[in-house]
């Protein structure tokens, strides 16, 4: 068994943890003195002490406001056991009356692995439902349904180091620099004479500021540009021959769909509007490039056909011999923190446990077997979509969701919405008390969080890493495996939920994973199996499988033998499937969905920070300086998206990134922070028949501008009642205030709207008719209470960065009322919108120093210190400086 990393911190108030967010799986020293702040770990081997802006803002994000502290049943405050009676009672009836299968678990990649194998176990091996999915569905399933058919087994050949030892770095559908802040780090730094990036993006993404070459494709071709590599690697003679021999299969009928779907060069740069020199030089560098690695992600995933594309690149892997080695080979970037070891519990609704299938002999039995229950589910339960379909049509009568935002992150929001109104029976189990989801339920539960829990994720290179507790369990909070332990013995099922930590949980998932394993499984853990308590307690960073056969897990499958019943890799024919929500008339416009570079998931943690919602304060829509024209939208101002009465409104930002004819539009607003910022509702419910994957990156709208006559800004001290009414509205919690973007279609008469909107008379007042302007401000006993700031054009709205601080005086100074309804301080800068969220770098200081000559990356960075820490603004300072000096005056870092 190898492991790496530290050694336990010697200073025991330094707890060594691992990132919730994102799938890098960065590891992070925490200590229960939040204030201090969290670091990077040095020796963790996903980052070396790096931390993007969300991970080095993590100790903002445990403090307990807006923290579900007890468990809740149907709006009144209950203790656990009258609680676990109603969960275990809802549970109990419903198996009686509808039998087991009308009941359903839906998951979440922020579980930990043991909440997620106790979930796993009750359900499938207890309760006997196969109705357990996950939200890992949405962000990888498709990968995984590739890696089984091609590899034999869910397991991803490569490891981060690939990354940077790589020759030639294919990103695929990644916009890594947002979504996987670190990991691009990690390939900017390995940059080197000779070193070459393409980035398959329609978008120009941060991502692209690496890049040798962008491919801004037509969305959805990518099997098509990479079924075309396939047959132009067959003619150029780069393929390797031996390798297709000895070690895969269905290597023919793969080229043969692949010479069908893409026969040429030409007809590949016409099928996926690119230039044929583009193609061609791409397909050059992977032919000539023995260390080649593709990335993909969510680009790539979040499609109808999902796993086909990702095939499409395998092939390409197989077909040169690439799988497993240093620097050569596919990789599936993750999504999600425990997306990996949710899979390796068995998450997702067709897998059963272990990497074990239902439709894989004796595997069911064995499972039963080991576990000792009486029922185990009997085949694959409903994928999320269908899940949710499912509970619509009342097949399904008590869901338990755990530690995830259905309502806001599956497509067709709307329809889940109604379908968690319907459920007679939802639980949720969640660390945060209002979220869309939660307002459904009916049984909620204080479940533990970041810093609470503590346990074990996996990242996307397959690294086992602690999550550790630095935090007391605050009120009646629990573990996820506490609370379904405490219901399994409630149902009758004590003897076999009998744990008293989590590692008791580890150690029997480890075990299941050695369990009759003659080798057929290639997840087995078997060298974990015998952690002691204390073992488990210090076990360092370590990458599966992890057994005696398994001298060096870095990389699987460089012996080119497979998981698959001959040892052999599958070459998968794939013929080429273009989106099914296609542009027409009524809806002209493709939209494109996705995470910005501050924010995760639903915003539950990261918008209690409001360094992290400085970079991006509202839900916006991207879209092309040609599309602005053709629909009248104007950057700065409100645009409505619009499909089938569901409507989406963002602020409009012009991008010359975007293609003509499609937008983006960010995933992450709800209805807590938006009245229309849902981008889920803009996509319906198709999904790749294989995986199951929601085609989540193309959706189809109309556009109109959004007009209203008038727009303002409202700061009011926190926890004061809400009486304004506007027909869009964005709230941003700010350090010491509450704040609201708003814009109304009617216009209102401001003096008599005011004392309702500031909770009392206005002291400060400034009209301007004529302009479309009105200002007011309201101050009791010298503290300021609320101000308002109204316009007719929001581009004129000033930051309300300095009116926040005024919020945390006890008594204003005479200068500060002076200088209220101007919204700043005239001796202080304006810095203007937040670009660099670790220094609170403004893009107004930036221009500045470009326009005194600073205008290179290096030189921001000495004058302003933006981009000298995480690095995650580093490719929009970039663009600023090309948008700001003429090419032939920029100078290169
Ligand atoms: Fe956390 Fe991902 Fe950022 Fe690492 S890259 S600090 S895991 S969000």
């Amino acid at each position: 068994m190898t492991t790496e990393g530290t050694a336990p911190d010697t200073d025991e108030s330094r707890v060594r943890t691992t990132c919730p967010y994102c799938g890098v799986g960065c590891g992070v020293i925490a200590t229960a003195d939040v204030q201090q702040g969290v670091e990077g770990d040095q020796a963790h081997p996903a980052n070396f002490g790096r931390l993007c802006v969300k991970g080095a803002s993590l100790h903002e994000t445990t403090g307990h406001d807006g923290k579900l502290m007890f468990p809740m049943v149907r709006g009144r405050r209950r203790d656990w056991s009258d609680a676990i009676d109603e969960v275990a009672g809802a549970i109990g009836k419903s198996i009686k009356d509808y039998g087991p299968e009308s009941v359903a678990f839906y998951l979440s990649g922020q579980l930990l692995t043991e909440d997620y194998y106790i979930a796993n176990k009750l359900a499938k091996g207890f309760i006997a439902t196969p109705h357990v999915d996950t939200n890992s569905r949405l962000c990888m399933s498709s990968a995984v349904a590739a890696h089984k058919r091609a590899f034999g087994a869910d397991a991803v050949p490569g490891c981060y180091e690939d990354l940077e030892l790589a020759d030639l770095l294919v990103l695929a559908g990644s916009n890594a620099a947002w979504a996987h802040p670190v990991l691009y780090q990690r390939m900017k730094a390995s940059a080197r004479e000779g070193r070459r990036v393409v980035v398959i993006d329609p978008r120009r993404t941060a991502t692209t500021e690496l890049a040798d070459l962008h491919l801004a494709l037509r969305p959805g071709t990518d099997t098509i540009l990479f079924n075309g590599l396939l047959v132009w690697l067959a003619r150029q003679r780069f393929l390797d021959s031996d390798y297709i021999a000895d070690h895969c299969q269905n290597f023919e009928a793969a080229l043969a769909m692949a010479e069908a779907a893409a026969p040429s060069v030409a007809s590949v740069a016409e099928q996926c509007d690119l230039d044929p020199d583009d193609v061609e030089a791409f397909y050059h560098w992977f032919g000539q490039t023995p260390r080649t690695v593709t990335g993909f992600s969510q680009g790539i995933n979040q499609s109808v056909a999902g796993t086909d594309k990702a095939n499409a690149i395998i092939n390409c892997h197989l077909a040169t011999g690439r799988v497993g080695k240093p620097g050569a080979s596919p990789f599936s970037l993750t999504g999600q923190p425990n997306a990996m070891g949710g899979r390796e519990v068995g998450g997702l609704a067709n897998t059963l446990a272990a990497h074990m299938d239902y439709h894989t002999p004796g595997a069911r039995e064995r499972v039963q077997r080991f576990w000792g229950s009486e029922a185990i589910a009997d085949g694959p339960g409903l994928k999320a979509v269908d899940l949710f379909e499912a509970v619509h049509r009342g097949d399904i009568r008590v869901l338990w969701i755990m530690g995830t935002n259905p309502a806001v992150s599956l497509p067709d929001s709307e329809r889940v919405r109604q379908a968690l109104a319907r459920c007679p029976t939802v639980i949720v189990s969640d660390c945060t008390a209002t979220t869309d989801t939660t307002v459904h339920a009916d049984i909620l539960l204080p479940a533990a969080g970041w810093g609470e829990k503590d346990g074990t994720v996996t990242n996307s290179e397959r690294r086992i890493s602690r999550q550790r507790s630095f935090l007391p369990l605050p009120a009646e909070v629990r573990p996820d495996w506490w609370i379904m332990s405490a219901v399994a013995g409630k149902l009758g099922f004590g003897d076999a939920f009998g744990y008293q930590n989590p590692a008791q949980i580890f150690r029997e998932h480890a075990a299941l994973s050695a369990f009759e394993n003659d080798g057929s499984r290639i997840f087995n853990i078997a060298g974990l199996a015998g952690l002691s308590d204390a073992d488990y307690q210090s076990l360092q960073p370590v990458q599966w499988p992890v057994n005696d056969t398994t001298e060096d897990a870095s990389r699987l499958y460089g012996d080119g033998r497979f998981t698959t019943d001959n040892g052999r890799a599958r070459f998968v024919p794939v013929a080429t499937v273009l989106p099914t929500q296609l542009p027409d008339p009524q809806r002209p416009v493709v939209v494109n969905t996705g995470r910005i570079r501050d924010q995760w998931h639903t915003m539950t943690r990261t918008a209690n920070t409001s360094r992290l919602l400085a970079h991006r304060q509202e839900p916006f829509v991207e879209m092309h300086p040609r599309d602005l024209h053709r629909y009248g939208a104007t950057p700065g101002h409100l645009a409505t998206l619009t499909l089938e009465g569901d409507r989406f409104v963002g602020r409009v930002r012009e991008s010359r990134q975007q293609r003509p004819g499609e937008v983006f539009i960010p995933i992450h607003w709800n209805r807590q922070f938006s009245s229309h910022g849902i981008a889920t509702v803009l996509t319906r419910s198709v999904t790749d028949p294989v995986s199951g994957q929601p085609e989540s990156k193309h959706g189809v709208a109309s556009i109109t501008p959004f007009r209203a006559a008038w727009h303002g800004r409202l700061l009011v001290r926190k926890n004061r009642p809400k009486r304004w009414q506007a027909d869009y509205w964005c709230r941003v919690p700010l350090t010491h205030s509450e704040s609201w973007w708003l814009a109304g279609r009617t216009p209102l008469e401001w003096p008599g709207t005011l004392p309702d909107w500031l909770n009392g008379k206005a002291q400060l007042v400034m009209a301007d008719p004529a302009e479309g302007r009105y200002r007011a401000a309201r101050i009791v006993d010298g503290r300021l209470e609320a101000v308002l700031l109204l316009d007719r054009d929001p581009t004129r709205l000033p930051d309300v960065q300095w009116l926040d601080g005024c919020f945390a005086e006890q008594t204003l100074s005479q200068a500060q009322r002076r200088n209220l309804l101007s919204a700043r301080d005239v001796e202080v800068e304006d810095t203007g919108a937040i670009v660099c969220s670790c220094f609170q770098v403004g893009e107004k200081q930036i221009a500045g120093a470009i326009g005194e000559g600073r205008n290179t990356v290096q030189a921001l960075g000495s004058a302003l210190k933006c981009g000298t820490n995480c690095g995650s603004c580093i490719p929009e300072l970039r663009t600023l400086i090309d948008q700001t000096v003429p090419a032939t005056e920029a100078e290169s870092d």
